[in-house]
């Protein structure tokens, strides 16, 4: 495929190293160890690809899906971890190839606005943003940054901007994670593009199938996200050359080398957490609801983020307002809040009654809904990915990409190394 072509199909992704063995697309048997979103894809392009390659997938817990699920009372609807997807053709593809073109809808118009709260304060995020840090010491800082291994709070120099897009994305402050692995095209970490930016986004946006996404828009799935998953996991259990396979905690890729009687280059670890500097932080997830009136002074947007860690939530997602898909009852409105457990002292009536001074008194519900881990992207992390051993291949959000996106449209680029 053409340099050109690569980038039309996968865009900035390009710029994110893969972590495979050259030898993988030789294998006849393929091991993937993990059955999250990431695993299921790789399964699912590669089988597809290639219906004479028998492809096995491990999961260690009893179902797939990883930390993708939705939870639902009734009414009520909403997803743990990830509840929208960004514009990416890939992942445009994928819905199309699984046949929930229906189901799927940009999120509402009227739900685009995004604050920050901080020190009591709420601020609009929009391009004016821009005149908050200021224009050329952000100019100044983004081209420092080309030299790599930059935390984001070195590129974006503004505190509360900064931790609010770091802790909206990846539960960490702006100093503790990597710009290149959170913005690689504004980091220009690897390869740049043959033509023009604007050219390339032009060529890009005729490629989605179904609907193409304003700039700047998301959209998600009736049902929320587990819609998605019991799809792809009803798909896997129809193709002849896959076998799922639960409950299997996997040590390391050797023992599953051994067990299967395979090279290490015919298994993808789908798996996060397997090398030495890999950490997690934790984070709790609530849902409250209420009725319309009671949140009549709450705007309708996407959600507020909150940098200051004197407030055990750190972010409010404006769930039924984004969905063009019901989430709440009838004269109902749902949120989610997201609670790092590096700021809360596990105490659920702390959680409340914040809620309620940022929200609204006496919701109709408030439950805790789960709890998710998520991957630590230290400064310098993609530098030292693209320099891992690749005995073995390594796909998913700890190596790729933090957004459902990347893991996605990861699958496709490996699965397409086998019928070059
Ligand atoms: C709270 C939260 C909010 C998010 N919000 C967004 C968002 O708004 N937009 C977005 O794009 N993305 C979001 N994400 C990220 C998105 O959910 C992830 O990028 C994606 O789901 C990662 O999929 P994965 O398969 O790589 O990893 P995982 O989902 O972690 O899957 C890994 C799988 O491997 C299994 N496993 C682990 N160890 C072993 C072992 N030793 N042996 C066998 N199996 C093993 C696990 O059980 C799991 O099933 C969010 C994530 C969280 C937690």
């Amino acid at each position: 495929m053409s340099s050109l072509q690569n980038w039309i199909n996968h865009g900035e992704e390009i710029r994110r190293p893969l972590m495979v063995n050259p030898k993988l697309a030789h294998s006849t048997t393929v091991v993937i160890v993990g059955g999250g979103l990431s695993g299921m894809c790789c399964a699912y392009r590669i089988a597809t690809m290639r219906p004479d390659v028998k492809v096995i997938v491990l999961e260690q817990s009893q179902r797939l899906g990883g930390v993708i699920s939705t939870w639902q009372d009734g009414e009520w609807i909403c997803d743990l971890a990830v509840n929208a997807t960004r514009p990416h053709p890939a992942f445009w593809r994928l819905i199309k190839d699984l046949g929930l073109a229906s189901k799927f809808k940009p999120s509402r118009h009227q739900a685009q606005a995004r604050w920050v709260l901080s020190r009591g304060r709420r601020h609009r995020l929009s391009w004016r943003s821009l005149f908050k840090i200021g224009p050329l010491k952000l100019w100044k800082s983004v081209k420092q940054s080309r030299v790599g291994g930059r935390s984001v709070a070195q590129v974006i120099p503004h505190k509360a901007i900064a931790d609010a897009l770091c802790l909206g994305i990846v539960n960490d402050t702006a100093e503790h994670v990597d710009a290149d692995f959170l913005l690689p095209s504004l980091t220009g970490f690897g390869d740049s593009p043959p033509i023009k930016k604007r050219k390339l986004n032009r060529l890009i946006a005729e490629t989605y199938p179904i609907f193409t996404p304003k700039k700047g828009s998301i959209a998600s799935i009736d049902g929320g996200m587990a819609t998605l998953i019991k799809s792809l996991g009803e798909k896997l259990l129809q193709i002849e050359n896959v076998e799922v396979l639960f409950s299997q905690s996997v040590a390391s890729a050797q023992t599953v080398a051994e067990r299967f009687g395979i090279g290490l280059e015919s298994i993808i670890w789908a798996a996060p957490g397997n090398r030495a500097d890999y950490s997690e932080s934790k984070l709790s997830i609530f849902a409250i609801g209420y009725r319309n009136e009671q949140v009549a002074n709450v705007e309708v947007g996407y959600g507020t983020l909150i940098p200051d860690a004197e407030l055990p939530i750190s972010g409010i997602l404006n769930e039924s307002d984004l969905h063009y898909s019901k989430r709440a009852p009838n004269g109902h409105r749902l949120f989610r809040l997201m609670v790092p457990h590096s700021r809360w002292n596990g105490d659920e009536q702390t959680v409340l009654s914040c809620a309620e001074n940022l929200l609204g008194t006496n919701p109709e519900l408030f439950v805790k809904i789960g709890e998710r881990s998520i991957p630590r992207y230290q400064p310098g992390y993609l530098r030292n990915i693209a320099g891992l051993d690749k005995s073995y291949s390594q796909v998913g959000w700890a190596v790729s990409g933090v957004s459902i996106t990347h893991v996605v449209d990861e699958a496709e680029r490996v699965a397409e190394l086998f019928i070059e």
